[in-house]
């Protein structure tokens, strides 16, 4: 066992804590960066200095008290989340001084981690904020979302809504790559839809602030669609639903068009053609599918080396700019992956 190397720890680590839940979208009130003592870790626990954490959709959630799949954040207490850094202090076995860890304890300069809920990552093997994004979890959402969930296969025409960010762009590459007969995606800007077109080899995209999706989808995919990866809802999740193909599948995987709504939103005005299009829509949670985790990290480990697979990061540097980040993110000032670095 290593003895923790308290003499080098700092006396203070900053947090952002979220203070009130927000009515809509979150406000700069609704949070705050504190400074607390760093403790030494207890008996099977690690402190980690963190070097980047992730912002991520579903954070929204989590800043409601409403029942869900994953509990409410506290008030008063750190925000959570995936991060990756360098083991500090250790009281665990097989885990030692300048070990790299993937864990769950982001938005904040140092964790104090159970060694058990901690992974460890090799930082020679990929740069360590890739396992937040390409070779981290929403890596896996789009994998599994894509070949379990939507069972794609080789021919499918693809649509993919969200497709310049870190799930998105990575469902598109991977259909691909895997043999789709199209692949169409939608964004939030003119020059996302460049990159998508002209970097990552889609067939065709669009700006969904320029025109109705159902139209915009239409030109783009005249032949109609055989998956739609749904990251977004509302009317993309109705344009594909009237651009879908007899048995064509949906994996709604996340619905951010109404993260930030005070009121429910309608649905699809369409959906009677599920029956007749005998359509499938299903939901995923990537927790549901670690076991996926090898398979997924030698496949997409192998299309980066090749170059057959690209990724981008959005990166922020600073604790302090961490909660801008994340707004950044809602508001779809990333490409790729929102990632915030923490090293200073
Ligand atoms: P991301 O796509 O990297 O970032 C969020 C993006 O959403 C923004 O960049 C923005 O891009 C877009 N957006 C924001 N408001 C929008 C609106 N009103 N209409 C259309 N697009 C909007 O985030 P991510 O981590 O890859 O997550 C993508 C989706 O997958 C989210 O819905 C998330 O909740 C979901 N997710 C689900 C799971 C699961 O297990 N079910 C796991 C991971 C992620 P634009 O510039 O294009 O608007």
């Amino acid at each position: 066992m290593t003895d923790p190397t308290l003499p080098q720890l700092p006396a203070t680590s900053r947090e952002w804590h979220l203070v009130a839940r927000p009515h809509g979208w979150p406000e700069a009130e609704d949070v705050a960066l504190r400074e607390v003592p760093v403790v030494a870790p207890g008996e099977g626990r690690i402190l980690v200095r963190n070097l980047h954490f992730s912002v991520d959709p579903y954070m929204r959630g989590r800043m409601d008290e409403t029942k869900s799949y994953i509990p409410a954040f506290a008030l008063d207490r750190p925000m959570e989340g995936g991060a990756v850094g360098e083991v500090v202090a250790s009281r665990a076995d097989g885990f030692a001084v300048g070990d790299h860890v993937l864990h769950f304890s982001g938005w904040r300069e140092y964790a104090d981690v159970d060694a058990a809920q901690a992974v460890k990552v090799d930082a020679d093997l990929a740069p360590l904020s890739a396992y937040l994004g390409v070779l981290g979890m929403t890596g896996l959402t789009a994998y599994a979302g894509l070949f379990e969930v939507a069972s794609f296969k080789e021919g499918d025409a693809v649509f993919v809504s969200g497709a310049a960010g870190a799930v998105g762009n990575q469902v598109g590459q991977m259909a691909r790559i895997k043999g789709a007969s199209r692949v169409i995606g939608s964004a939030g800007s003119d020059e996302k839809v460049k990159y998508l077109v002209d970097e990552l080899g889609f067939d065709a995209a669009f700006n969904y602030k320029n025109g109705p999706v159902h139209e915009q989808l239409a030109a783009a995919a005249p032949d109609g669609i055989d998956v739609y990866f749904d990251n977004v809802g509302g009317d993309h999740l109705e344009a594909a639903i009237g651009a879908l193909k007899v048995h064509g599948r949906v994996t709604v995987c996340g619905m951010i068009s109404g993260y930030n709504d005070t009121e429910p939103h309608p649905g699809p005005r369409n959906m009677p053609m599920i029956i007749g299009k005998r359509l499938r829509l299903q939901g995923i949670l990537v927790g549901d599918h670690y076991d996926l985790q090898g398979r997924f990290v030698q496949e997409v480990g192998s299309w980066l080396a090749s170059g057959e697979l690209k990724y981008r990061e959005t990166v922020v540097e600073g604790i302090e700019n961490g909660y801008d980040a994340f707004l950044g993110m809602l508001r779809g000032e990333n490409t790729g992956k929102m990632v915030v670095s923490t090293i200073r």
